[in-house]
């Protein structure tokens, strides 16, 4: 599509944002038939990476790509106290893998241009009112008319902005890196203690590589110098930095006359884990068999939209509150309660409850098993434990009585 000054042209769907979520929302309304165009800012798509690459094998299906993208296989997770003995959690079998997110991002386009939709490169969409996107870049100053917007442009999102919706709760920020590193296995390892609002990584991605890295809300790049040094040695090369934020909390709300929003740009990454890839496709998913319903009942006001909402807090609503719990504990518990609640968790029985109930993309399940384990009350005392007791609202009708 070329508009060299301004081009007027009708779609269907408008999607902005060529990550995870909009090439998501794209396949699938071109699928089903809407005319489809998917705007992208850059000139090349998976390009800034601002993601750690670990997908759980459920997200990892659910993107819909090759195997080509899986760069190694993950079996487990060993989390390290700030002293003593770590707690090794190894299912030893494949769980999730680190993937090459730029090739992914790549695939998950192609699939959207394949079925159909339209796919327009370094173009800024700016805002969005009264069903025209106004856009520019490359193509020069373009307004896009479209009966339907679906916002995936990320945690900035330009257009939640120009339509006035609030903010999420919180934004991390974050730092990650590529360095050698010795070991092969497929064991994730975490390290509360690198960052106190959320966690460190080091994920190993084969070929005698890991990615290491931290989220948190302040200091981030001192914490993550820091950190580096537990691994760093000297003939070591860092590779492939990157930093990027990551939105927590979802956004009031999600939806608004002829617009919703998916993905970062709603606000709906795990709490738990910063995975935002699984949900954003799912919301994507939703966001797009919606958009195909109003395009039959030709009705794109805010409260035909409403339903879009429901769906996605239907799907996994529960777990990003739940989350959003897990966190506030989190980021309220002293370091030597950190280590004694890891070590509360070695004891085997709750080892074996976490690698049967353990679900990175659904926390809620674990927490249930955990809740009812007689060994989790050794954690009596701890901000953790009367943080536990609010997840009761979350969790029921699920859950029953907690002493
Ligand atoms: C350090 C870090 C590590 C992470 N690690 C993981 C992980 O291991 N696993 C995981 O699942 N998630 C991880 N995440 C989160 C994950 O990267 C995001 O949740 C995910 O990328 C969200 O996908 P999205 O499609 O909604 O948004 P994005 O991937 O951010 O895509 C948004 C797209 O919109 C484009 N865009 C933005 N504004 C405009 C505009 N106005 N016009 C046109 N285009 C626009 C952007 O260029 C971008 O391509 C991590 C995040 C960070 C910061």
């Amino acid at each position: 599509m070329s508009c060299m000054t301004e081009y007027k042209m009708m779609y269907d769907v408008a999607v902005v944002g060529a990550g995870p979520s909009g090439s998501t929302a794209a396949r699938c309304c071109a699928e089903a038939g809407l005319s489809t165009i998917l705007i992208e800012e850059h000139a090349a798509i998976g390009y800034p990476i601002q993601c750690a690459g670990l997908l759980s094998s459920a997200a990892f299906e659910s993107c819909g790509v090759t195997r080509r993208c899986i760069q190694h296989t993950l079996t487990g997770a060993t989390v390290y106290p700030s002293a003593g003995e770590p707690l090794c959690l190894d299912a030893g079998v494949p769980k999730a893998f680190a993937v090459d997110r730029g090739m992914l991002d790549r695939e998950m386009t192609a699939m959207a241009v394949s079925a159909g939709a339209e796919l327009m490169l370094k173009q800024y969409a700016r805002s969005f009112h009264q069903g025209v996107l106004d856009t520019i870049g490359a193509s020069g100053a373009c307004r896009i008319g479209a009966k339907i917007v679906i916002a995936a442009d990320g945690v900035r999102s330009p257009i939640a902005r120009s339509l006035g919706l609030d903010s999420p709760i919180q934004i991390l920020s974050g730092i990650q890196a590529d360095i050698r590193h010795a070991s092969n296995e497929g064991i994730v390892e975490i390290y509360p203690h690198a960052s106190p609002d959320f966690f460190g990584w080091l994920i190993p991605i084969g070929g005698g590589r890991a990615r290491i890295g931290l989220l948190g809300r302040d200091r981030v790049r001192e914490r993550f110098v820091a950190f580096l040094h537990r691994f760093y040695r000297r003939h070591n090369t860092l590779t492939a930095i990157v930093t990027g934020a990551l939105p927590l909390g979802a956004r009031e709300r999600t939806y608004a006359d002829r617009v919703m929003l998916v993905g970062d740009a709603a606000g709906l990454a795990k709490p738990t884990s910063g995975g935002g890839v699984y949900t954003g496709v799912r919301s994507a998913m939703h966001a797009a068999d919606v958009a195909v319903r109003c395009c039959e009942l030709d009705r794109f006001d805010a409260s035909s939209l409403e339903i879009y909402e429901k769906r996605w807090k239907d799907d996994f609503g529960r777990e990003l509150k739940l989350g959003m719990q897990l966190l506030e504990v989190r980021q309220s518990l002293r370091e030597e309660e950190i280590d004694r609640a890891i070590s509360v968790l070695k004891e085997p029985e709750l080892v074996r409850a976490i690698l049967e109930a353990g679900d990175m993309d659904r926390p809620s399940r674990l927490i249930l098993t955990l809740m009812r384990h007689p060994g989790i009350y050794q954690l009596a005392g701890l901000a953790f434990m009367s943080g536990l007791r609010r997840f009761t609202d979350v969790l029921s009708p699920g859950f029953g009585r907690f002493p």
